[in-house]
C-alpha cells in the first residue's frame, strides 16, 4: 500500500484549501472517494483545516424550537408530521409559555440562535407573533423556518425581529413532496433581497440520492452565498415510506459535509450537520442544531423526549472535539 495520496486528489485538495471553491467535477470526484482510505481522510482534514482558520474555533449552536406540530396535508415523503404517516392526529401548538421557556433554557445555556420552526401550515401572522414575542424577552438571534414566502412576509419577518430565515430546496423536492423547486427558489432570493440572512443545509440525504442531485444542491448554496450550508442525513421516523432505501451513515456524512465545505470556500460563515455526531466535527462542521418541540424526524411530539439533543450535549460534543461553544458567533456579526 502506498503512504502517499492519489496525485489528482491532492491537486483538488490544495485547490480546495485555499477556500477558492472545487469545480463541479472536483466534487463529484471526492464524493466519490471510497470510505477508510487516505483520500477521504486527506480530504477531511482539509476541510477542517478550512473551517478552524476560518471560523476561529467557534462551535455554533443554533437552537431548534417546532413550535407547532401538526398532520401536514403538504406530506412530504421524509416527514414525521404529515397527514400520511399517520402519526400525529391532533394538531398542537405549543403555548408561549413553554416556547418562552425553551428560548431563555437556550439563552441561559449559550445558544447562538433561536429557529422557530413551523410546519407547512401552520399561520404566518401567528409565526410573526410569536417572534415579536421572543424578540422581547430574549437576546439571541432569530430564524424563521417556515414556508415559502412572499416579498412582503420576508419584509414582516425582519420587522417583527428575525435576523435569518432557513429554507432549504430539499433533496427530491417535486417528487418526494409536491412544492416547485422554483418556487423554493424564489423564495431563496425573497430571503436574499429584504436583508434576512439565508440559512441552507443540503437535506434530507439519502442512499437513493445520486451524487449529481448532492453537488447540484452544495453549488446552489454557493450561488446564493448561503450564511451556512452543510449536509444533514435522512432519518427514518418508524413506519416511514422512505425505510426501504435505508439510511447513509455518519461517516458517509462526514465525507459530505467535507466536500461541501470545499464548495463553500469562503462564502459562509459556519458549516452545519445535523443530526449533531462528532466525526462531521473533524471534517469541517462547526454548527450544530440542539432541537425541542416539534421535528419532522421524530415519533415524539417534543423531540426533548425523543431524538433531539440539548444545548449541553451538544456544546459537550464540540468541547470533545476542540471547539469553542463559549466564543461569539461568527454567523450574525
Ligand atoms: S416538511 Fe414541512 S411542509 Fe413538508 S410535510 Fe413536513 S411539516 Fe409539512
Amino acid at each position: 500500500m502506498s503512504w502517499k495520496i492519489s496525485s489528482k486528489v491532492e491537486a483538488i485538495l490544495e485547490r480546495g484549501a485555499e477556500g477558492e471553491s472545487i469545480e463541479r467535477d472536483q466534487a463529484l470526484y471526492l464524493l466519490a472517494i471510497p470510505l477508510h482510505t487516505r483520500e477521504v481522510y486527506a480530504l477531511m482534514e482539509t476541510a477542517n483545516r478550512l473551517s478552524r482558520q476560518q471560523f476561529g474555533e467557534k462551535g455554533e449552536n443554533h437552537f431548534h424550537i417546532g413550535v407547532n406540530v401538526a398532520p401536514c396535508p403538504i406530506n412530504c415523503l421524509f416527514c414525521s408530521l404529515t397527514l400520511k404517516a399517520g402519526i400525529f392526529k391532533e394538531s398542537i401548538d405549543f403555548s408561549e409559555e413553554q416556547i418562552l421557556s425553551w428560548a431563555r433554557h437556550a439563552q441561559e445555556h449559550g445558544a447562538d440562535a433561536l429557529n422557530l420552526m413551523t410546519t407547512g401550515n401552520f399561520s404566518f401572522q401567528r409565526l410573526l407573533e410569536i417572534g415579536r414575542m421572543l424578540k422581547k424577552a430574549v437576546n439571541v438571534p432569530l430564524v424563521a423556518n417556515t414556508r415559502d414566502i412572499t416579498h412582503d412576509e420576508g419584509e414582516a419577518l425582519l420587522d417583527a425581529g428575525f435576523a435569518g430565515a432557513y429554507h432549504a430546496i430539499r433533496l427530491g423536492e417535486g417528487s418526494d413532496t409536491p412544492l416547485k423547486r422554483e418556487k423554493r427558489i424564489q423564495t431563496v432570493q425573497v430571503i436574499k433581497k429584504v436583508g434576512l440572512l439565508w440559512m441552507n443545509c443540503v437535506e434530507p440525504v439519502g442512499p437513493e440520492h445520486s451524487h449529481e442531485e448532492i453537488v447540484d444542491l452544495m453549488f446552489l448554496a454557493r450561488h446564493y452565498k448561503a450564511t451556512y450550508s452543510g449536509i444533514m442525513r435522512r432519518i427514518n421516523f418508524p413506519g416511514s415510506p422512505m425505510t426501504r432505501y435505508g439510511m447513509i451513515s455518519e461517516l458517509e456524512m462526514a465525507r459530505m459535509v467535507a466536500v461541501s465545505r470545499l464548495v463553500m470556500g469562503t462564502v459562509p460563515q459556519a458549516h452545519c450537520t445535523h443530526e449533531p455526531h462528532t466525526a462531521s466535527l473533524l471534517a469541517g462542521a462547526n454548527l450544530f442544531f440542539p432541537e425541542v418541540g416539534a421535528s419532522p424526524r421524530d415519533g415524539e411530539a417534543d423531540t426533548e423526549k425523543g431524538r433531539g439533543h440539548s444545548v449541553q450535549r451538544c456544546h459537550a460534543m464540540q468541547k470533545e472535539m476542540e471547539w469553542k461553544p463559549e466564543l461569539p458567533s461568527n454567523c450574525f456579526e
